[in-house]
């Protein structure tokens, strides 16, 4: 066992030295992710750094993660707290299980508004009710537009968002 160990040791050290070479090379693009604590919502790393989504969750390895990008961010209808509700929605309904991952296509719609759901209902619980009632307006206000090809349209996460959070809209937890 303490053999195993040490040569584990061993790789990561390697590893280390390999990967600081390559940040020498300066041909090599600079990418730093930085690592901002836990989410609001739920036992997740928030790590701020490039994602040309804007925000995503994934589980490497069973290390949750939810990767948020700024600068795209900033130019996305969507404000932070409904963002990271959103996302520890998709954690917490196993969306990114290894079932979850291989299932990513399929069920893709129904799975955002399932987090949209789970968000919704977070929202409310804590006490966060005008994050997402001002949600619902940016959404309202432009009802037929999607956020990609594969997305529910704005019109219908409200109509979802609405009756999760003050209907009788329950989350769907059996879509990974
Ligand atoms: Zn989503």
């Amino acid at each position: 066992m303490a053999n195993l160990w040490l040569v584990a040791l061993a790789s990561v050290a390697l590893l280390s030295i390999e990967s600081g070479a390559t940040l020498a090379d300066t041909s090599t693009p600079q990418v730093s992710y930085e690592v901002k604590g836990k989410a609001a919502f739920c036992d997740v790393t928030v790590i701020y750094g490039p994602n040309d989504r804007g925000a995503s969750s994934s589980a490497p390895g069973g290390r949750a993660a939810i990767l948020y990008d700024p600068d795209v961010m900033a130019n996305l209808p969507y404000l932070d707290a409904f963002v990271f509700a959103h996302e520890c929605g998709h954690h917490a309904l196993n969306h990114t299980s290894m079932v979850g991952l291989l299932r990513e296509g399929h069920l893709f719609e129904m799975k955002e508004l399932a987090a949209d759901c789970w968000g919704a209902k977070a929202l409310v619980a804590a006490g966060q009710d005008h994050v997402l009632r001002q949600q619902l307006e940016i959404f309202r206000s432009m009802p037929g537009e999607r956020p990609g090809p594969r997305y529910p349209s704005f019109g219908k996460r409200a109509d979802q968002i609405e009756n999760c959070a003050y209907g009788d809209g329950e989350v769907v937890t059996d879509l990974y």
